[in-house]
């Protein structure tokens, strides 16, 4: 296992939807719509997975078909809480309480996302997803339309720009755009305990098949990293 003679890892990034959370915002988001509306968001969602449009595309589209509201949003947030995949806190703390550097890289809107990272004590600025602008009155007006996060590979310019002290670092997603990073993180670990996807199962360094990310603590420490954990716990 080349991957692992890397350790030990400094920081830990993790996908947000479907990999710290058991939901997909946008998904939510477009349960709300009338169903025309929500068979427009599922077409462009599944022409941009075929890759017949561009992820950029896709996402300013959705956002003016759904147009969220600010409650709308944090509701999302409240979701991403409630469905949080178990024992992930537990997770954050033991790697915390090492010296890592955890946090979020997430293509999601980032008042819900952050909302998650406060639960879960990661700080904002480790923090990084898609900013939205709302009027006076709460609804939508833009969105961030120049975020890495909305177009394809931005997790990898994302992880690209992060500090030389960030290494080695690991990657942790469910996604095929969180398996583009499989490149450039030292370890890419896919994680199929909410949505299995062979792609990301077939191109891993690592597949944690769930139910939740706590075998990543036996992939990605170290025995004295493990130890110390047990000793403390
Ligand atoms: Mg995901």
């Amino acid at each position: 296992m080349s991957a692992a003679a890397a350790r030990p890892y400094q920081s830990f990034y993790f996908d947000c939807d479907s990999t710290l959370t058991r939901i997909e915002g946008i998904d939510e988001l477009c349960a709300l719509l009338d169903a025309p509306e929500r068979e427009q968001v599922h077409a462009l969602t599944e022409q941009a997975m075929n890759g017949e449009i561009a992820l950029e595309q896709v996402y300013g589209q959705r956002l003016e078909l759904i147009v969220p509201t600010a409650e709308q949003v944090e509701e999302i947030g409240r979701l991403y809480v409630e469905q949080m995949v178990p024992f992930t806190d537990e997770v954050v703390a033991d790697l915390q309480s090492l010296g890592k550097t955890v946090g979020i890289v997430s293509g999601g809107l980032r008042p819900a996302v952050l909302e998650l990272a406060r639960k879960l004590g990661i700080p904002t600025e480790h923090v990084y997803a898609v900013g939205i602008d709302f009027g006076g009155d709460g609804r939508f007006r833009d969105f961030e339309r120049d975020s890495p996060l909305c177009r394809n590979r931005g997790k990898v310019d994302v992880l690209r720009a992060l500090p030389s002290g960030a290494r080695p670092l690991v990657f942790v997603g469910d996604g095929v755009t969180d398996l583009e990073t499989s490149g450039i993180a030292d370890l890419f670990v896919g994680f199929g305990g909410v949505v299995a996807r062979e792609p990301v199962r077939a191109g891993a360094h690592h597949f944690i098949d769930g139910p939740d990310l706590r075998p990543l603590l036996d992939i990605a420490l170290t025995m004295e990293e493990r130890n110390r954990l047990s000793d403390a716990g």
